[in-house]
């Protein structure tokens, strides 16, 4: 078995070293964000396993995985401005848009001249996202939007929406789904704002009253939304990167620990603080293997299949044990928020803000539903 990358990824991964050394912002400010990102985009390495027709790096799925697991080792900004873009709504407009939609789209993205945002979730339907209501009826060159998503991360922020509606209820709940791609700014859209628990309000309600949607802003065929989406959701999910990110995190804690005090000793020092760093150590390192096992298979061609959800499981439980685990450490400074709080309430945030990876994407039950059925072989859930 060997766990190494090639002499040619390893060439790369020094060359992503050296450019992170030389080009990383010291601080992040609106200048020096943009700065970066120029400075990305310049070397490919946005979109770079984009096909280089489209204005991507046309790199392979192994230095991709370096590049993003060397970014997150370094804290890097993310890669480009516009997250929703680069991760699937530019991936599903290479595959399933119209010459005219890459053209008009494909760019701006490559550039991060905007947000977009995705409207999947709606009140009754989020893990059976199929079920989901909100009707697009056609009326000549456009079709009519009404109804409700829910959770819509940025839509305050976005200009445009990747939005799945239903085109007909009379065919099973897959096959009546279409995608669409709406500007924010359309007559008879409404944003409403939720805050969430760690004080921001990151994501919104999104109201559509007879929105006029043209028929050249569909992706795809019309029913054919549920391919888009499921396409669009399988890019690059060995979760190495995200396993970097873990890495760095309890990295910072053992830091912490080492200066922070817990009944009159180092925390460093304390039994019961070793135990659950070493078994956060031992269960990340399982994470980066099974990763490696899933990108071996993409290597190969393969689906990278049902065995994405057990990293997907483990990533939700260690954030949410990393974030407690930071707070316990502090002790009576982790009640503390923001500006009081201990290195400005960053380890506040992070146990405050797991619903974002524990639910976002599938919950931990759907996740369990998956492994329980596709890997294990049990009976399915009615
Ligand atoms: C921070 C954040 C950002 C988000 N951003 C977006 C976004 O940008 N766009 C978007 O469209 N959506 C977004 N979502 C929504 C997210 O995708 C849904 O919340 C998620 O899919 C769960 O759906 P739900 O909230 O309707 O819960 P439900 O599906 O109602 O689930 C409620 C509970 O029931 C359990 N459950 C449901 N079905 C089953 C089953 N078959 N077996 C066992 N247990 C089950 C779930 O595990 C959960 O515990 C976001 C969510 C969060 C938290």
């Amino acid at each position: 078995m060997d766990f190494d990358f090639t002499p040619e990824d390893e060439a790369f991964r020094a060359e992503v070293r050296k450019f992170l050394k030389q080009h990383l912002p010291k601080k992040q400010s609106f200048e020096t964000l943009a700065e970066w990102q120029k400075q990305v985009r310049a070397k490919g390495w946005v979109g770079f396993a984009w096909p280089k027709e489209a204005g991507g790096g046309g790199g392979t799925i192994a230095q991709q995985v370096i590049l993003k697991e060397e970014m997150a080792k370094a804290h890097a900004p993310a890669l480009g401005s516009c997250f929703m873009g680069l991760a699937w709504v530019g991936p599903s407009i290479l595959s399933y848009g119209t010459e005219e939609q890459k053209r008009k789209f494909i760019p701006d993205i490559l550039d991060g001249k905007y947000q977009w945002c995705t409207g999947y979730s709606e009140p009754g339907s989020g893990s059976d996202l199929a079920a989901l209501k909100t009707r697009a009826v056609r009326d000549g060159d456009d079709y009519v939007v009404d109804g409700q998503k829910i959770w819509t991360s940025i839509a305050m922020w976005s200009k445009w929406i990747i939005l799945l509606v239903r085109t007909d209820a009379s065919e099973s709940k897959h096959e009546g789904i279409t995608c669409v791609l709406v500007p924010m700014d359309s007559p008879g859209i409404t944003v409403r704002p939720i805050k969430n628990m760690a004080g921001g309000a990151m994501f919104a309600e999104v109201f559509f009253d007879k929105v006029r949607v043209p028929v050249a802003n569909r992706l795809g065929e019309e029913g054919q939304g549920w391919q888009v989406t499921v396409s669009a959701l399988a890019h690059e999910r060995s979760s190495i990167a995200e396993v970097a990110g873990l890495q760095r995190s309890l990295d910072e804690i053992k830091s912490l620990a080492k200066r922070s005090k817990k009944n009159g000793k180092l925390a460093s020092k304390d039994p019961g603080v070793r135990r659950r760093i070493a078994r956060a150590d031992a269960r990340i390192e399982a994470m980066r293997l099974n990763g490696l096992r899933l990108l071996t298979r993409q290597l190969k061609g393969e689906n990278a299949g049902a065995e994405t959800s057990v990293n997907k499981l483990q990533r939700a439980a260690l954030e949410v044990e990393l974030g407690e685990l930071a707070l316990e450490i502090e002790g009576g400074a982790g009640v503390l928020d923001k500006d009081a709080a201990p290195e400005k309430g960053k380890w506040q945030r992070m146990a405050l803000s797991w619903p974002e990876v524990v639910i976002g994407g599938g919950t931990p039950n759907i996740q369990r539903n998956i492994i329980a059925e596709r890997i294990l072989g049990l009976p399915k859930d009615p």
